[in-house]
């Protein structure tokens, strides 16, 4: 598997390269179709070095030229940058299409031929349209798509619609109070933080890339999953409790995403468990449980207005207590704005 996304990652490199040299002498772009060919009739025949791309699944290797293609003719529609190289990386994967077996404890790859899962009996056995093999660091995973039925869902009695309030400390707000707290204020998530950052100055204290700072390395890695994977579940849980309540719509802010995650502390891998995280589950929840997702304009002042007459007053950041100058009422900053949110009445519906 390992090798597979090596193979991968060097034949994706490998197309831009080629189509980089052949802009550069003003050659016409060559599109997947052509480079599968020029690479099995040519190269590989006139290279037998690189005879090491035949071990890896002919599909994999297909799908990757044809993900190489893909950027490039994002590139050529919107006239964006073109495609960049791929970096050598402890994360990877490689997809393959088409009929895959599995059995209770084990799936049948392409050339690997039968491997034991961990998780048994979790993965559907039946009419796998596509699969995906990924690695995250010592840790291989594999994800099917199937073609099934969904299962019917329990829905309790509807109730009203909810407003969500995203904190941008990994908080969540509603009406009814927090559904997030602050997750630096997990306990659990203290003490691996804590020792995250121990185990980050012991491999910053040895020799880069000798035996030992690779094996502390993976012991970083080990944590820093072991943290988003803690992340994770606590949002989903608690999405999932709030889409079961069966709310009549749920609303939420217009977030500039993009600009959010800007923040490059955390490697790439780590991204997605930020708030466009949490928008994302969001989504695929309420459209799974039937449920309208509403999000208010960009500029709707949530935070500003009061939620009980209207009125509209700046809020500065450290005031955490919303105190109307006009009603005299007084809430919480983030519950005032997830009730706002609730009476929103101009919005896009997105789900
Ligand atoms: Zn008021």
């Amino acid at each position: 598997m390992h090798q597979t996304i090596g193979t991968c990652r060097w034949i994706y490199n490998k197309f831009i390269e080629i189509n980089q040299i052949r802009y550069e002498n003003k050659l016409k772009y060559m599109n997947g179709y052509n480079f599968s060919k020029w690479l099995n009739n040519e190269f590989i025949p006139n290279n037998p070095d690189k005879l090491w791309i035949k071990e890896s699944a002919s599909k994999a290797v297909k799908q990757s030229i044809m993900n190489a293609h893909r950027a490039y003719q994002d590139a050529f529609k919107k006239q964006k940058g073109f495609p960049k190289f791929k970096k050598k990386q402890s994360t990877g994967s490689y997809y393959l299409i088409g009929n895959i077996h599995c059995e209770r404890h084990r799936i049948k790859l392409p050339k690997l031929g039968w491997i034991r899962l961990k998780e048994k009996g979790y993965i559907p056995n039946c009419n796998i349209k596509s699969t995906t093999v990924s690695k995250e660091f010592d840790r291989y995973y594999v994800s099917v798509l199937v073609d099934e039925r969904p299962k019917s869902i329990f829905k309790s009695l509807q109730t009203e619609g909810i407003g969500l309030d995203l904190g941008l400390k990994d908080t969540l707000f509603t009406p009814n109070g927090v559904c997030i707290k602050d997750l630096r204020k997990n306990k659990r998530l203290i003490i691996l933080n804590k020792s995250l950052k121990r185990q980050q100055r012991k491999l910053s204290r040895k020799k880069k890339k000798s035996n030992n700072w690779f094996k502390q390395l993976l012991k970083v890695q080990r944590l820093y999953r072991k943290i988003k994977h803690i992340k994770q579940d606590i949002k989903r849980k608690s999405i999932l409790s709030i889409v079961q309540k069966n709310p009549q719509y749920i609303t939420i802010e217009n977030l500039n995403i993009k600009g959010l995650t800007k923040n490059r502390n955390l490697s790439n891998a780590f991204q997605q468990v930020g708030l466009g995280y949490i928008v994302e589950w969001l989504k695929q929840k309420c459209y799974e449980y039937g449920i309208e997702l509403r999000q208010v304009n960009r500029f709707y002042p949530s935070s500003q207005l009061c939620s009980q007459c209207n009125h509209r007053q700046k809020m500065p950041l450290h005031k955490r207590i919303y105190k109307c100058e006009q009603c005299g009422f007084e809430i919480d900053r983030d519950i005032n704005a997830s009730i706002n949110l609730k009476q929103a009445l101009d919005y896009t519906v997105i789900v």
